[in-house]
């Protein structure tokens, strides 16, 4: 239960719309009452027991229903039957109007309530998003996230927000139905009190057993798919080994476990609305036997109030079963709920230390002093000293997973090193604004990140000032312009999701361009090249070697041949720098480089 109003914490910003849904539910049932009271007059017009009532005024116990009654009985008097008869069918038409109005009022307020509460879950996960480090992104929780968005959001959508409507109107419903079944005889509602927890338990009971058949039938619903599957997928050992009859059989088995279990879930289902229906008449009846009783003897109840007690007691079963339906669904929500707050109350880190130093560009150079990472398991990085000269292009080659990625990443602190350092000019990378930092590096991977948009708002991403000639110059230094202005739409062509409406080589010239705009003092390629065929690897490398110009560029390339041109190459082995030089200078030192080189001629 507490964890129940833990969820209501998404609603704390919106008091004051609590309170109007709360105020219109309650009005919505005192006019529900007062609605439901009106048939007593008519029943007194029409049995005409309103003239001895009046007479000897006799004392039933309750004041409020005594001056009711007297009214009543007043208006019949002084009007005459027939127009009275008129007048309280003008009255029932403006109660339940008003009824109706307050009704839809407490949904206005509600049908904001509880979208605005999912609009805040959803912005809340999309904001920490953003914010979380890198680290938290591994593979696994991607589709977790994924999976916190949409159905554990949707289901605290359904559950929490849905039993919130049952929450907030039905408990208001029936506490105003219970005072007045109490106003008009505490006697037979004490009885109700008693009778009706009774049948509510059994109900229950049924209700719980069905759900467990029906559950093991879906188990053995998949035993027969199985083994459905099995066959299809068999069929050349089966009939190979002409062994339909062993498959027959055993098919036959669970089909026909499967059917006895459907049939006896069935007759459970069937036997519920029988059950349901005598419970409700035998407490009816006993309601009946019992306020019947009182009427009968004589000063504590009259029958046109008892036949307004079993009306407004009819009236309280559905919000009742309403209220217990939306603890079940609840429950429901309560774990979606407890999944979302995993995500919510991830681990920021902060990066920023206090004070943090600006920075916007470099003079002298980055260098990694002695650097160590790992990712939580094993050392990736072991000891890594690398000093980069401003304007120097450096190629990070070697065997996959020996730690090129991990190397450059740590350099915008996507990933903060465990010992040792990185500066730039000297300073520790940790000492300034991460923001600033972030903003040295432009980065071109394997995989080019294109969101669902125009060419023009992908570009715009890498610079959002950035004019129409600057948009175009990008373009044609990244060789992207021709293809751009081949399409009908131009700029404004929109890419599809992820870009796939574009070919690889193609969406790898749209980030170098967006690179460019962003004009950043370092480029880091990684793998930018791979993925591509020699005919696009040739334009994008065109592209790139443009980019590179008069810029600090760091080179991760699988293709040694692409990287023969740079200043210098590092080859990384297992965490470790094993050689640096030239293209020539390793082909001469006859190292790793020169076999990865020699494997790659051969292939
Ligand atoms: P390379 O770029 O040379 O192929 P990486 O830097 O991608 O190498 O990977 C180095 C090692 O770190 C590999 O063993 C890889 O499995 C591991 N690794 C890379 N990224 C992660 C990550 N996010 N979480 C855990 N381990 C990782």
């Amino acid at each position: 239960m507490k964890k129940f109003f833990e969820i209501l914490r998404y609603l704390s910003p919106y008091k004051g719309r609590i309170a109007l849904n709360l105020s219109f539910n309650l009005l919505n049932a005192a006019f529900s009452v007062v609605s439901f009271s009106a048939i007593v007059p008519f029943l007194k017009i029409l049995f005409d027991s309103q003239e001895d009532r009046v007479s000897d005024d006799p004392a039933m116990g309750n004041g409020m229903l005594d001056k009711l009654n007297h009214s009543f009985e007043v208006i019949i008097r002084e009007e005459g039957p027939k127009e009275a008869l008129f007048v309280f069918s003008l009255l029932i038409v403006a109660l339940f109007l008003l009824r109706n109005i307050f009704r839809y009022l407490a949904q206005h307020q509600m049908a904001f309530l509880r979208n605005v509460a999912v609009r805040d879950i959803r912005r809340e996960i999309y904001h920490k998003l953003l914010v979380l480090p890198m680290a938290y992104y591994t593979d696994e929780r991607k589709g977790q996230i994924m999976a916190r968005f949409t159905n554990d959001v949707s289901e605290v959508e359904w559950s929490v927000m849905g039993a919130l409507e049952a929450l907030f109107r039905q408990p208001v419903m029936i506490l105003i139905f219970l005072i007045t079944l109490l106003g008009i005889s505490w006697q037979l509602t004490i009885f109700v009190l008693i009778v009706l927890p009774v049948s509510g338990f059994i109900i229950g009971r049924i209700g719980k057993s069905l759900k467990r058949t029906a559950k093991k039938g879906q188990n053995e619903l998949g035993e027969v798919v199985t083994s459905l599957e099995e066959t299809v997928g068999g069929i050349r050992i089966v009939k190979g080994f002409t062994a339909e009859k062993i498959f027959a059989r055993h098919f036959n088995k669970v089909n026909d476990k499967h059917f006895g279990l459907m049939v006896r879930l069935f007759r459970k289902q069937y036997l519920t609305s029988p059950i349901g229906e005598t419970l409700s008449a035998i407490t009816i009846a006993m309601i009946l036997w019992f306020g019947g009783n009182l009427v009968l003897e004589g000063d504590v109840l009259n029958g046109e109030f008892f036949i307004l007690y079993v009306v407004i007691f009819s009236q309280m079963i559905s919000p009742a079963r309403a209220l217990s339906e939306s603890f079940v669904r609840v429950q429901r929500g309560l774990s979606a709920s407890e999944r979302i707050d995993q995500v919510l109350k991830a681990d920021e880190q902060i990066l920023e230390a206090p004070g943090a130093k600006s920075i916007k560009g470099f003079k002298k150079s980055i260098a990694f002093k002695n650097v160590t990472f790992d990712y939580g398991g094993e050392a990736v990085l072991k000891n890594i000293n690398l000093e980069v000269q401003q304007g120097e292009s450096i190629a990070l080659v070697g065997p996959s997973g020996g730690g090129k990625s991990t190397l450059v990443d740590l350099m915008p602190r996507f990933y903060d090193v465990i010992d040792g350092s990185i500066e730039i000019d000297g300073q520790d990378i940790r000492d300034f604004k991460v923001y600033e930092l972030r903003g040295l590096f432009g980065i071109v991977s394997q995989q080019s990140i294109l969101f669902n948009d125009s060419i023009r708002n992908n570009l715009l991403i890498g610079n959002e000032d950035a004019d129409e000639k600057q948009l175009i110059d990008a373009l044609h230094t990244a060789n992207a312009h021709g293809f751009v202005i081949s399409l009908p739409e131009g700029l404004d062509a929109n890419v599809g999701e992820a870009g796939n409406r574009l070919s690889g080589g193609q969406k790898q010239r749209l980030s170098i361009a967006r690179a460019i705009l962003n004009d950043p003092p370092v480029m880091i390629f990684d793998e930018a090249t791979s993925a591509l065929d020699t005919e696009s690897e040739r334009l994008v490398q065109s592209a790139l070697d443009r980019l590179m110009k008069g810029r600090t560029s760091f080179i991760i390339a699988h293709r040694l041949s692409t990287v023969q041109h740079v200043d210098r190459i590092v080859v990384i082995d297992k965490g470790e720098i094993v050689e640096t030089g030239s293209h020539s200078e390793l082909m001469e030192l006859g190292g790793l480089y020169q076999r990865l080189v020699e494997l790659q001629d051969l292939s």
